[in-house]
């Protein structure tokens, strides 16, 4: 017959779950060794083989290799096993990845665009052979916390989009990864001979801009109703600004990581029993990240019945010279100033303890990067001064981490309602299993990136973000409820990205950017359904090929 491979990705031929007869539609009968494999054989001998590799980055490696030999063999593991998989696929191991990208390169997964291709962006988009529905897109400037690792940032979009397909079940050829060559700051790297980018330094702000607006207007004009996702830009406010509002685009780390939060610090109030109104916030830390995410809660006071004002001033800032305040002399960094002091009648706050003395906060948030910042002491004071006291240590990796899951449970005697941005263990307290939350961005922008595929949103507006944190909010099931988690099971991620693409369609119809305007006469159920439908499953690939080849026989003998 005349193939109909375009049906099928290449990759999954030589899966050893294939039938014979569907062996011999594809060729590839002989090709692969006899037996007919069930899917829980197939992911045992993949967790063999992992059990054998020694490193974390050869894991990474034998991951690499198996995405690219059996795509869905490769996400039907990663399903299976997604808090096991996923630090090997992303952080923290892909940050190794990285920084190694030019040393342990083998095979082409995404596309590079250099400086000096600029005027020819759109031509060089023509070489992809996929329809796309979503980019990442980073220019490796910022990479997690290890700083410029030009081309090696690659890793970056790949992991992330990875985590797109596993969480939202978008599908593995409309991803597109995509890293920026525009040079690097890192004079190690442009003297390493293998090096894979341009030994060039960084261009201009104003050279980036340029080339990044040619990208843009490329990107839509290939691919029409792409999203776009920024990732590890080290300055990631000049392009949200200037592309929001007329790109379908956004920035995980600025608006994935508020959005993430948010819904943590929804779920935490809930649990806390105090009203909203009665809540107040003391914020270690106010790089870029703290104040975002602090921004996030805003909206989310005043949609709880606050004015703007009452709700900006809920938040108390301490950076590394004390409390932000209006008169503590030197200019303030433009992003600290919506949420600098007035009131604090000439007082200067110095050290954290004082501050808490002053405020008496029911929230105590990290995003400082100093590791143990909360002490015995302060913890203890939290546990006085609240029954639920909110413990947010955010700063990543662990060792950073302003405490750990052990000592807020211990200082606060296992009261605390606590979420990290790094992963700690469950513990036993007092006779009962206490489990962290994780304030992980995969439980949000999965969820936003298909719910603007799916509405056809044109832009991905401030509500679609906001309401991926109520999506994410609410999709605590009751056992979850029950045992005060803030988090959802990261293992039912599925079912937690069909209620934040939800909640975003629906923002996305309130605020009219949706173009697919079938969607709006859905209720809930059948817009849950319609999600569903549309989910990438790795189970059932092989199925399809199978109808495929059933149906042949069929037509062939009737
Ligand atoms: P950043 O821009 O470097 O900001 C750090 C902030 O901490 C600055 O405001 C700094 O003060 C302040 N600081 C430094 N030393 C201090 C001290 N001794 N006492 C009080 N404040 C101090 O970093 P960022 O991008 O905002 O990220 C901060 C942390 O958040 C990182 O560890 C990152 O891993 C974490 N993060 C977590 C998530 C997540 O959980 N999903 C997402 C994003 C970021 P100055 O302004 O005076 O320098
Ligand atoms: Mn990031």
């Amino acid at each position: 017959p005349i193939s109909t491979r375009h049906l099928t990705t290449t990759s999954g031929d030589y899966d050893t779950s294939n039938p014979p007869e569907v062996r011999r539609y594809l060729r590839t009968y002989g090709l692969v060794p006899p037996a007919v494999e069930s899917f829980g054989q197939q992911t045992q001998r993949c967790l063999n083989i992992l059990a054998l590799k020694s490193s974390n980055i050869e894991k990474w490696q034998y991951l690499t290799q198996l995405r690219a030999t059996n795509v869905h063999l490769f996400y039907r593991l990663l399903a299976q096993n997604v808090k096991e998989i996923t630090p090997l696929i992303y952080t923290p191991t892909v940050g190794e990845a990285c920084q190694r990208w030019s040393e342990l390169y083998t095979q082409p997964e995404g596309l590079y665009l250099s400086y000096s291709d600029r005027g020819s962006l759109y031509s060089i988009l023509q070489n992809w052979p996929h329809n796309v529905e979503i980019t990442v897109l980073t220019d490796g400037s910022r990479i997690l916390g290890l700083g410029d690792l030009g081309v090696g940032g690659m890793g970056i979009p790949v992991g992330k989009l990875a985590l797109y397909t596993a969480c939202a079940g978008i599908r593995p050829e409309g991803t597109l990864p995509l890293c920026l060559d525009l040079g690097t700051n890192n004079k190690a790297l442009r003297e390493d001979p293998l090096y894979m980018g341009s030994r060039r330094e960084k261009v201009s702000p104003q050279e980036e801009k340029e080339f990044l607006d040619e990208l843009m207007a490329a990107l839509t004009e290939r691919w029409p109703g792409i999203v776009i996702q920024f990732e590890d830009f080290k300055n990631p406010f000049p392009a949200l600004e200037r592309y929001k509002d007329t790109y379908t685009m956004f920035n995980d780390d600025v608006q994935g990581t508020g959005s993430v939060i948010t819904a943590g610090i929804i779920s935490a109030v809930k649990l806390a029993g105090i009203p909203v109104r009665d809540h107040k916030a003391i914020f270690l830390g106010a790089g870029s990240a703290g104040v975002g995410v602090a921004k996030q809660i805003v909206e989310y006071f005043i949609k709880a019945g606050l004015t703007e004002d009452e709700a900006r001033r809920k938040f108390w800032f301490v950076d590394s010279q004390g409390l932000v305040t209006n008169d503590r002399g030197g200019r303030l960094a433009e992003h600290k100033v919506y949420f600098s002091r007035d009131d604090n009648e000439g007082r200067q706050f110095k050290s954290l303890e004082e501050l808490i003395e002053y405020v008496k906060p029911t929230i105590l948030m990290g995003l400082s990067t100093i590791g143990g910042a909360f002490n015995a002491e302060i913890l203890q004071r939290m546990a006085q001064l609240n029954d639920r006291p909110i413990i947010f240590p955010l700063s990543n990796p662990s060792s950073k981490s302003e405490c750990t899951f052990e000592e807020a449970v211990k200082h606060t005697d296992g009261r605390c309602l606590f979420a990290s941005g790094s992963p700690f263990p469950t513990l036993e307290h007092a006779g009962k299993s206490l489990t962290p939350g994780q304030g992980n961005n995969m439980y949000v922008f999965p969820g936003i990136g298909l719910g603007a595929i799916l509405s056809k949103a044109v832009s991905v507006t401030q509500d679609m973000i906001y309401a991926s944190a109520v999506g994410l909010a609410t999709s605590l099931n009751e056992s979850e409820t029950r045992q005060g988690w803030l988090y959802p099971d990261i293992r039912r991620i599925r079912e937690v990205s069909v209620s934040v693409t939800r909640h975003v369609i629906r923002a996305a119809q309130d605020g009219g950017v949706d173009r697919e305007l079938a969607l709006r006469h859905l209720d809930d159920a059948k817009l849950d359904q319609y999600i569903r439908e549309r989910m990438y499953d790795p189970f059932r690939e092989g199925e399809k090929i199978e109808h495929e080849v059933n149906h042949l026989f069929a037509t062939a003998s009737g």
